[in-house]
């Protein structure tokens, strides 16, 4: 940016022009302000206000950032999920609206189930063990991650939210020994390790995003490793990618689970496949 001193509304224009979004250019100028991400009501009132030269120049360098493919949400250090705003950073992949699908089902699933045992596999910034606990007070949620870094910004969340969830160190439901599970949850990584989609994502953990030539590898351990941490009537419920609903269906039917169905996402995209552990007759 020129050293021109800029109008609040001149530098959301400015940022556009630049190739940002017009959200993204008010959240990230609401940040370099000092204001709250849904604050942008003040932005209009205060169009004409001058910006100081530290404002402009914060705001310059995250709009670069932004316009570099890294997520709002690492720039701003915050993200709203299921009502909850979670801190977030470059250790744990940025939370998706899309995701929000899986913690409804979930809920839906539950909706009988007095306090449910749940458990939240690859739990990043504890996004859905999160939203789970506070949907579901009467729950007893647990989350795993095989990243230490995760765990600090998930258990972090929790603390500063006020959740009780356990945290587990280790690789899907390894560490959870013998438990069974009214629910298991989970937002694995599940894009091929040689897609060209990951340059875009490049500011986010490879290891929550890329999973094996055909990106099932995780999904694969977790579907045959469920099956020994299923309550009778429990449910799997998994989040994809857009063309492996079929895969993940098969996956499920194998090995033995019942109700096998498919959601879509926020684009009408079948995104999350779940099935029920069989009842006990
Ligand atoms: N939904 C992300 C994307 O493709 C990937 C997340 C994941 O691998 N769990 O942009």
């Amino acid at each position: 940016m020129s050293v021109r001193v800029l109008t609040v509304a001149q530098a959301a224009a400015w940022g556009q022009t630049l190739g940002l979004p017009r959200l993204d250019a008010q959240v990230l100028l609401l940040h370099a302000l000092g204001r709250a991400p849904h604050d942008r009501a003040w932005l209009l009132t205060h169009g004409d206000d001058w910006l100081d030269d530290s404002v402009q120049a914060t705001f310059a360098n995250h709009a670069q950032r932004r316009l570099n493919t890294e997520p709002v949400s690492y720039i701003t250090g915050q993200k709203e999920f299921f009502g909850l705003t979670l801190h977030v950073d470059k250790r744990v992949l940025d939370p998706r609206a899309d995701t929000e699908i899986l913690v409804e089902w979930a809920l839906s699933c539950l909706a009988d189930v007095p306090t449910p045992d749940l458990v939240d596999l690859g739990t990043g910034s504890g996004a859905i063990a999160l939203a789970l606990k506070h949907s579901r007070p009467d729950a007893s949620v647990s989350a795993v991650d095989a990243s230490a870094d995760a765990l600090a910004v998930a258990s972090a969340n929790a603390e500063r939210l006020g959740l009780q969830v356990v945290f587990h160190y280790g690789s899907w439901l390894s560490p959870l020994e013998t438990a069974t599970f009214d629910a298991i949850v989970s937002n694995p990584p599940y894009v091929a390790s040689d897609d060209a989609h990951l340059a875009a994502l490049k500011h986010e953990p490879l290891s929550a995003l890329a999973s094996g030539p055909d990106g099932l590898d995780d999904i694969r351990v977790i579907v045959r490793e469920a099956t020994q941490h299923l309550k009778s009537g429990g449910w799997l419920l998994l989040e994809h990618g857009f063309d492996q609903a079929h895969a993940v269906q098969t996956l499920l039917a194998n090995q033995g689970f019942v109700n096998v169905q498919s959601r879509p996402d926020l684009a009408g995209i079948l995104r999350c496949t779940g099935g029920q552990w069989p009842k006990m007759k």
